[in-house]
């Protein structure tokens, strides 16, 4: 595969992720889960972000200390299921800059046409990381990272709960500098566009819309 891939096996991870994919797991607990596990995701995407130096006093003595860039990271949120991962990240990254993209499936092209599209101004200086829970077909992940592109942020990440390797190949066949986090590669994708063995829908799950 052209592109990097971080799989986190975190055992946290991982046990959080069982529990999504569980059919009786309610769309409350879901929600908690997904929000728990954003935070971890965040953890694993934000290890390589640049810090800078800033000089502070402590009880005993001035220091210089490391600290985040955090006003330079924009979390994009491809609709609707992307804010599951919105809010867990956000709590890690409170000062973090939110962007949104809309896209739906034409049902007869079967291209992602997009609705709707809001980031901050000024993008050039900052380190986007786009959030979608699944990676499934990848044509979503595609155009929003291919119009994100458009406006040139200084780096993306792509970061889901789980993709399978028809994604991943159609991602990164378009985008192979962009890498992806996600908590695991599943087996494959059906002839629904659904990863199989999956969680379902991750936004009826999320939002109880199903
Ligand atoms: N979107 C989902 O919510 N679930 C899948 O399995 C695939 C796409």
């Amino acid at each position: 595969m052209p592109g990097e891939v971080h799989v986190i096996e975190h055992p946290l991870v991982q046990h959080k992720l069982s529990l999504m994919r569980m059919k009786s797991t309610s769309t409350s607990a879901f929600r908690n889960l997904l929000s728990e596990l954003s935070l971890l995701l965040a953890y694993e995407v934000t290890r390589d972000m640049p810090t800078h130096q800033v000089t502070i006093d402590t009880p005993l003595t001035r220091t210089s200390v490391p600290v985040l860039d955090g006003k330079k990271i924009v979390i994009i949120s491809i609709m609707r299921a992307g804010a599951g991962i919105l809010d867990g990240m956000l709590r890690l990254l409170p000062s973090a800059r939110v962007g949104h993209v809309g896209l739906y499936r034409d049902p007869k092209t079967l291209v992602a046409v997009e609705y709707y599209f809001k980031v901050p101004k000024v993008m050039t200086d900052r380190d986007a990381i786009v959030v979608d829970p699944m990676l499934a077909t990848g044509n979503s992940a595609v155009a929003a990272v291919g119009r994100l592109k458009e406006t040139h942020p200084r780096s993306i990440k792509f970061v889901c709960l789980l993709t399978c390797p028809e994604g991943l190949e159609t991602f990164h066949a378009q985008h192979p500098d962009v890498p992806v986090y996600t908590a695991a590669v599943d087996s494959h994708l059906n002839d629904h566009g659904y990863i199989v063995p999956g969680l379902g829908d991750a936004g009826d799950r999320l939002f109880g819309t199903k």
